[in-house]
Parts: C-alpha cells; sequence; structure tokens
C-alpha cells in the first residue's frame, strides 16, 4: 500500500467514498457523514485554496523574474495566451457541433420541464442575481479588463475568485523585479525563490492527505445528491456534455503527442493525481498546487513555463467550460422550443468564449457566467433551473478537463520554448524514491 502511485491511492479513497456514501444513505447514516465525515473533505479543500494565492505569488513572481529579459516572457506569453485561445474555441464548436446534432432539448416531456423549472426556481434565481452583480459585456465591454486590475491587492488576495487581479499584480512586479538593475533586487529574489520553495513544500504535505480527503468529499456528494430519477431526465443533455468533454481530452493527448513526442500513456499518467482532483474538488484553483507539481515533476515542464503557464490557465482557460456553455444554452434553448439562428450561435461562440475566460476557478462558476451567455441570444436566464440538478456532477467533470487542458498547454508552450525535458519526480510524497 505504502508504495502505491498516488493516483491508485486517490483512486481507492474516491471509490471507497462512493461506496461509503451509498452505505450511508442506506442505513440512515447520512446525519453522522455530514457531521463527522464531511468536516475533513472541508478541511483538504481549504488546505488546497488556502495554498493557491501565496503559490500564485511566489511562483510568478520567481517565475518572470527567473526569465531575466522582457523578451522571453513576451514570447511565452504571445505563445500560452494564442494557444489558451485557440483551444476555448475549439471547445465552444465542440459543443455546438455536437448539441445541434445530437439536440437534447427536444426529447424533455412537458411535465419534467415543469417540475424542472419550479423545484430549482429558487437557486435559478440567486444565481442569476450574482451574474448580474458580476454582468460584463452588455453595459460596460472594459469591465473585464477593468476587474482585472485591483485598487488593493491586499483586498484582492481575499478572495479565490479575485485570482486574475493577484496574477496581473504578480506579473507587475516580476516585470518591475527585472527592470530593476540584479544586485538591488537580490535579497527580494531570494526571499521569493525561498518562499517558493516553502510554499512547494506545504504542497507535498498536503497531498498526503488526498485520498482521505477526496473519500471524504465523494461520501458527502452522495448523501447530499438528489434522486436518480432527474438524472435519467436529464440524460441526454449530461451524455451530450460528457461526449464533448471526452473528445477534448483525446484530442489533448492527440495534440501533444504529435507536437511532443509524449505518448498519450505519459501524459495521462503524469496528470492523472490533478485530473483525479480536479474531479473530487470541482475547482481549477484548489487543484492548481497539485497542477503544478505533476506538470513540472513529471511531465517535465521546466519551472520558467509551468509557474506562467497554469497559474494564469487555472482562471484563463476553461475548455471544460466552454463545452458546457455551448451545450447548456443550446439545450435550454431547444427546450424552450427557440430555433438559433446562425448568428445566435456564433454570438455563443464569442460569449462563451468570453465567459468561460470570466469564470472564477470555483465550483458552480460556469453556472452563473451561463447566464451571460443566455442573455445575450435572448433566452431567459430562469432556464438555468432546468440544469441545476446535475449541475455538480457535471461540473466535476468539466473541471477535469479544465486542468487537462492547461497541462496540455503547459507542455505545448514548454516544446515550443525548448524548455520540456524529463520528469523529476523527487519528492517523498509521491512514492518514487526508486525511480527517482
Ligand atoms: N468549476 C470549474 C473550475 O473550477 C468552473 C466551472 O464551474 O465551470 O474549473
Amino acid at each position: 500500500m505504502k508504495n502505491l502511485p498516488l493516483h491508485w491511492k486517490i483512486l481507492i479513497g474516491m471509490a471507497l467514498g462512493v461506496v461509503f456514501g451509498f452505505i450511508a444513505v442506506n442505513t440512515g447514516l447520512e446525519d453522522f457523514t455530514r457531521k463527522w465525515i464531511m468536516p475533513w473533505g472541508k478541511i483538504f479543500l481549504n488546505l488546497l485554496k488556502m495554498i493557491a494565492v501565496p503559490l500564485i505569488v511566489a511562483s510568478l513572481i520567481k517565475g518572470i523574474s527567473d526569465l531575466k529579459d522582457i523578451s522571453k516572457l513576451s514570447q511565452i506569453g504571445g505563445r500560452t495566451i494564442g494557444i489558451y485561445i485557440l483551444t476555448t474555441l475549439t471547445a465552444v464548436v465542440i459543443g455546438l457541433l455536437l448539441v445541434n446534432i445530437i439536440q437534447p432539448g427536444n426529447g424533455i416531456e412537458e411535465t419534467t420541464r415543469a417540475n424542472l423549472l419550479e423545484g430549482y426556481a429558487a437557486d435559478a434565481t440567486a444565481k442569476i442575481n450574482t451574474a448580474n452583480e458580476t454582468e460584463t459585456f452588455k453595459d460596460a465591454p472594459l469591465k473585464f479588463i477593468v476587474d482585472m486590475v485591483p485598487d488593493n491587492i491586499v483586498g484582492a488576495a481575499t478572495s479565490n475568485k479575485n485570482m486574475l487581479q493577484v496574477i496581473f499584480f504578480a506579473i507587475f512586479f516580476g516585470i518591475a523585479m527585472i527592470l530593476v538593475p540584479e544586485e538591488k533586487v537580490r535579497s527580494v529574489k531570494s526571499f521569493f525563490d525561498g518562499l517558493n520553495d516553502i510554499v512547494l513544500k506545504m504542497i507535498d504535505l498536503v497531498i498526503l492527505m488526498a485520498p482521505y480527503g477526496v473519500f471524504a468529499l465523494l461520501a458527502g456528494l452522495v448523501v447530499n445528491s438528489p434522486s436518480a430519477d432527474i438524472f435519467v431526465a436529464l440524460g441526454k443533455y449530461a451524455l451530450t456534455l460528457i461526449i464533448g468533454l471526452a473528445i477534448m481530452i483525446i484530442l489533448y493527448a492527440v495534440v501533444v503527442s504529435m507536437f511532443t513526442g509524449k505518448s498519450p500513456g505519459y501524459f495521462f499518467k503524469g496528470i492523472m493525481p490533478a485530473q483525479l482532483l480536479a474531479f473530487s474538488t470541482s475547482s481549477s484553483a484548489a487543484t492548481l498546487p497539485v497542477t503544478m507539481e505533476r506538470v513540472e515533476e513529471h511531465l517535465g515542464v521546466e519551472k520558467e513555463v509551468v509557474s506562467f503557464v497554469l497559474p494564469i490557465g487555472a482562471t484563463v482557460n476553461m475548455d471544460g467550460t466552454s463545452v458546457y456553455q455551448a451545450v447548456a444554452a443550446v439545450f435550454i434553448a431547444q427546450v424552450f422550443g427557440f430555433d438559433l439562428s446562425m448568428m445566435d450561435q456564433l454570438t455563443i461562440v464569442f460569449t462563451a468564449t468570453l465567459a468561460s475566460i470570466g469564470s472564477a476557478a470555483v465550483p458552480s462558476a460556469g453556472i452563473i457566467m451561463l447566464v451571460i451567455v443566455l442573455e445575450s441570444i435572448g433566452v431567459p436566464a430562469s432556464g438555468i433551473a432546468l440544469i441545476f440538478a446535475v449541475d455538480r456532477p457535471l461540473d466535476m467533470c468539466r473541471t477535469v478537463v479544465n486542468v487537462t487542458g492547461d497541462a496540455a498547454v503547459a507542455m505545448l508552450v514548454a516544446k515550443s520554448v525548448g524548455k520540456l525535458g524529463e520528469p523529476k519526480p523527487k519528492n517523498w510524497d509521491d512514492h518514487y524514491e526508486k525511480v527517482a
């Protein structure tokens, strides 16, 4: 057991969590699970989230100041953003094609529709209100950029939802550091180098808890999940989305092996623990520490690229969320009987791309931004009530794709700038001593 690779331990933890959840539901242990098991999942999640802000600050500042000149930064930065936009667009188009071919919304019965709309109306309204607060595109097209620049960095760092603001500050700080003569910033640089090492060690320690953390998270999810009937009613929608997500995963493996020569097996073995955590936590931000560790140590991407590409990717590049926005928007339109024109579909491509970039890397962020996509094509936002019941499990799946996409792009960017090497697993947390 001790020498079992990490992904097996996490998988076993997940499976036992699900089994335990079902036993709890059938033996009246729901309350016990809520009181005594779920808190451990929450503690694990909090530990991961707690590391996110210091990790982003330390690794971005270290990563950028290591680059030593601005032209290298703009080379990596340009490629990263370019590839991220490309994968996002691909994801939206795949989602649109699938939902138009399969047409999951046309088979929904009238009573199911009414039940869902009524049953989840309150939840839907809450999300719509949040979306309206963050409304970006209609009245103020530049609000997206304005929101990226914090007016107070300490304030920005208090919420994981403001990740983009923290990233902006860290990049700006790193650039300024490159511009100041080296001897003047030597001590600041060694401070951030040291901080970075400490944060990475914290991640190693938290990962040790992962198998138990996912057990508690999944047991809690099973205990709190809605009845199976709803899944059946929305099965075609869920299936359409899952097919889209699977296509994205296959696409990453193919593109990575085409451009880097690394086999799909190598790619998935390296990234799997991060995928499993993404599934269990539904949060790219919470998974980020593990994603960074896996991509650097197990996929051979050099630190310079990892520390730049992945923190940005966690918030900006959400391909799973993009597929979801497209499928969900058209599904809701189909259920309501809207006939979407070509222009509407193009609008979805545009708004879904922006919405996935603007989504925070936290659970359920995607459904909030979906409101904006729906409004852009004139479909009532209350329609999100239709998909609410199955949103959590689908959020788990799309977060896996979000994280996998970031890892794939990190490999592509690294390859293109000559920074892709051999894996260098070195931490005792993975029990790879024999290999290292
Ligand atoms: N939960 C997703 C993530 O953190 C975002 C979403 O809701 O689609 O990547």
